[in-house]
């Protein structure tokens, strides 16, 4: 079953539970972002419950990251170059993503580009690295 187009609900869904409750204009957005690739999208990780974010989250504040209210994913940068991976920053940005976070160290098959649509309700626009 597709949500857009290029995604699934299958590739969005929580590796522990399978609910993949994603935000609508978050995958309006992962779509437009992946028209203007053109090439497929690897996607390591998209909606989280609860306990399987906490289980796996880098963030450590009190409140629940924003995976759990299905406007994040990470995209795999695992086969793509550098170069592309910051053009594919810049095309992030132009579209209206308001986090992103950079996974380009350690193993190849865990790195990642971190896209969501965080409102100011969540957090300020932000860029991070891990
Ligand atoms: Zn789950
Ligand atoms: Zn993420």
């Amino acid at each position: 079953m597709l949500i857009t187009p290029n995604f699934s609900v299958s590739e969005m869904a929580c590796s522990c539970c399978q609910k993949a409750e994603m935000d609508d204009e978050f995958m309006r957005m992962l779509q437009e972002l992946r028209n203007v690739a053109g090439f497929p999208f690897r996607i390591n990780s998209g909606f989280r419950c609860l306990k399987h974010n906490a289980a796996v989250s880098s963030y450590k504040k009190s409140k629940a990251g924003i995976h759990t209210f299905g406007k994040a994913c990470d995209i795999s940068v695992m086969s793509i170059s550098t170069t592309q991976t910051l053009h594919l920053i810049k095309q992030a940005q132009d579209i209206g993503f308001t986090g992103l976070g950079l996974k380009l160290n350690g193993d190849r098959k865990g790195r990642f580009l971190h896209v969501d649509n965080r409102g100011d309700d969540f957090s300020p626009p932000a860029v991070w690295t891990y």
